[in-house]
C-alpha cells in the first residue's frame, strides 16, 4: 500500500470526508515535513508511511471521534512543526486554528506550507502558552484547545485550560498510559475549571498504532493565578 493510499483508508476508517484538494493538501505537508526536515530538525518521523500514520492520521483522529465541529475556534498549544493543528485546519476549513509554540523555525516552516496551501483560516503564534494564556485577548477565548507531546498532564492543563472557554473541551492527546496521568492530574482539572468527560482509545485503521483522548469539559472559569509562570509550575505543580 503506498503512503497515500494508508492515508485515504485511515480518513476513512475515521469516517473523514476528504476532497482530492485535501488529501494534495495533507500529502504536501507529509512532503514538506520530510524535505525540511534534511536541513532542521523538526521530527524524528521521517518514513513518509510512518508520517502518515503518526503525523496525519494520528492528528485527524480528532475528527473522527466528531469533538471539532464547523465553526469552530481551536487552538493547539505546543503545535511544534504542526501537529495536530496543521493537518485539521486542512480538513474543517470552516473552522479557526491558532498554532501556537514557543519556538519560531517551527512555526516558520508552518507559515510556509499554510501559505503554499493558501490556508487562510490559521495563523501561528510565537509565544510561551503560560504568558499567552494569561493575556485576555486569549484567555478562555476558545473553543477546543488541543496538544499532543507537550508536557504532563497536570501541567498540560495549566498551560491549555485557561484558553478554553466555559462549556468548551480541553483534548490532550495522550498514550497508554492516559488513565493514570489522568489521576495525577485530578487535582489540576478541577483547580483549573475543568472536569473530566471520557477518555477515548483510537486505533488508526490498516495499522497497528493506538493512542487516547483525554477530554476534558470546562466547567468554570479558571481562577486567574493559572497559569503560573514556569519555574513555579516545575516547583509546585498541581
Ligand atoms: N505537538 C507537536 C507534535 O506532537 O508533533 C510538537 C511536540 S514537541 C515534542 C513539543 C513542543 O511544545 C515543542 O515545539 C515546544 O517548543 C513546545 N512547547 C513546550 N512548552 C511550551 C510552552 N510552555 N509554550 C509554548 N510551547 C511549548
Amino acid at each position: 500500500m503506498t503512503p497515500q493510499e494508508l492515508l485515504k483508508q485511515g480518513l476513512d476508517g475515521f469516517g473523514i470526508e476528504a476532497d482530492e484538494e485535501q488529501l494534495a493538501g495533507l500529502w504536501t505537508i507529509a512532503e514538506r515535513l520530510i524535505e525540511k526536515n534534511r536541513v532542521m530538525n523538526l521530527t524524528a518521523i521521517t518514513e513518509p508511511a510512518e508520517v502518515v500514520e503518526k503525523h496525519l492520521l494520528d492528528s485527524a483522529s480528532l475528527l473522527g471521534e466528531g469533538l471539532i465541529g464547523p465553526q469552530m475556534r481551536v487552538i493547539d498549544v505546543g503545535c511544534g512543526a504542526g501537529f495536530p493543528g496543521l493537518p485539521l485546519a486542512v480538513l474543517r476549513p470552516e473552522s479557526f486554528f491558532v498554532l501556537l509554540d514557543a519556538t519560531r523555525k517551527k512555526l516558520h516552516h508552518i507559515d510556509e506550507v499554510a501559505g503554499e496551501l493558501r490556508l487562510f483560516n490559521l495563523e501561528t503564534i510565537h509565544a510561551r502558552a503560560e504568558e499567552l494564556g494569561a493575556n485576555p485577548s486569549f484567555r478562555e477565548q476558545y473553543d477546543v484547545a488541543t496538544a499532543r507531546a507537550v508536557a504532563a498532564l497536570p501541567k498540560l492543563c495549566e498551560l491549555c485550560l485557561p484558553f478554553v472557554r466555559v462549556g468548551g473541551m480541553f483534548l490532550a492527546m495522550k498514550g497508554a498510559g492516559a488513565a493514570d496521568e489522568v489521576k495525577d492530574a485530578a487535582n489540576a482539572i478541577q483547580t483549573l475549571g475543568g472536569e473530566l468527560e471520557e477518555i477515548k482509545q483510537i486505533a488508526i485503521k490498516g495499522s497497528d498504532l493506538t493512542h487516547c483522548i483525554i477530554v476534558i469539559r470546562k466547567k468554570s472559569r479558571t481562577p486567574q493565578k493559572y497559569p503560573r509562570i514556569g519555574a513555579q509550575m516545575a516547583k509546585n505543580p498541581l
